[in-house]
């Protein structure tokens, strides 16, 4: 089997400043020059013209952290995926817990997201992960699955082979408590059986991101796992030095 190229995507979430964005990725790109691994920064919306003027001589991509389900329309604040490829977005996070818990966002609104970013030439990173809850009730597969599956039934099996899924446990996002590498590999190896089931190339070949408090102290171990291909980073993402350290932790 071919090696799977890593991605190192950070999500800054509600955070950046036109001043604070511009060094933090004139410091990645500086940083992470001649890496052999994928880097890409998912800013938001505001700020995605300002990142994409100056990223788009550069290795780094960038995306967005959502996007609409609709193509456009009607929908007061809402960002679609073609006003997304027009500043040059290679990426949207869709599913990410963060929009599911605060915003009402259910499988079947994430698969839709999924669709239209894909639709729109975009590339979507679909995040799945459990609460501490469910996992503590064991039922972290049957989550995983169900989040899984929602988008496989709307947009086909064959969408996951432009896609990246990013395995996000609830409990360790933000939390500074960090699955251990066995208990991600666990849940990413579920992941891409299950996959692997329905088409092996696809399986194969998808790029499935860890995330959930990764930090320069902890990247190299997860990384090191057999189907862990990269993080989804997101409080360490703002912080220059340490993402940086994350990135090349990702060389292949
Ligand atoms: C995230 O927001 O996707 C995330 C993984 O956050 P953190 O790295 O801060 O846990």
């Amino acid at each position: 089997m071919a090696a799977r190229p890593k991605l190192i995507a950070g999500n800054w979430k509600m955070h950046g400043s036109i001043g604070q964005n511009r060094d933090l990725l004139h410091a990645v790109v500086q940083g992470t020059t001649g890496l052999e691994a994928d880097v890409a920064v998912c800013v938001p919306y505001p700020y995605l013209s300002q990142t994409q003027s100056l990223l788009q001589q550069t290795h780094v991509s960038w995306g967005a952290q959502n996007v609409s389900q609709h193509e456009k329309g009607a929908y007061t604040g809402e960002v679609s995926g073609s006003m997304l490829t027009d500043f040059g977005c290679r990426y949207a996070i869709v599913g990410h817990s963060e929009r599911r818990a605060l915003y009402g966002e259910d499988n079947y609104i994430v698969a839709l997201k999924f669709k239209a970013a894909q639709t729109a030439g975009l590339i979507p990173i679909l995040c799945v992960g459990e609460t501490l809850d469910q996992r503590e009730a064991a039922i972290t597969e049957r989550v995983v699955a169900e989040q899984l599956d929602a988008v496989i039934e709307l947009a086909g099996i064959a969408s996951l082979a432009k896609s990246v899924l990013a395995y996000e446990p609830v409990w360790a996002i933000g939390t500074g408590k960090t699955a251990t590498p066995e208990q991600a590999q666990e849940v990413h190896a579920f992941v891409r059986n299950r996959i692997a089931g329905r088409d092996p190339g696809v399986a194969s070949g998808l790029q499935i991101l860890y995330g959930g408090s990764v930090k320069a102290s902890n990247a190299a171990e997860l990384f090191s796992m057999t189907d862990i291909d990269g993080g989804l980073i997101g409080g360490a993402s703002l912080i220059a030095d340490e993402f940086i350290k994350i990135c090349l932790a990702g060389k292949n």
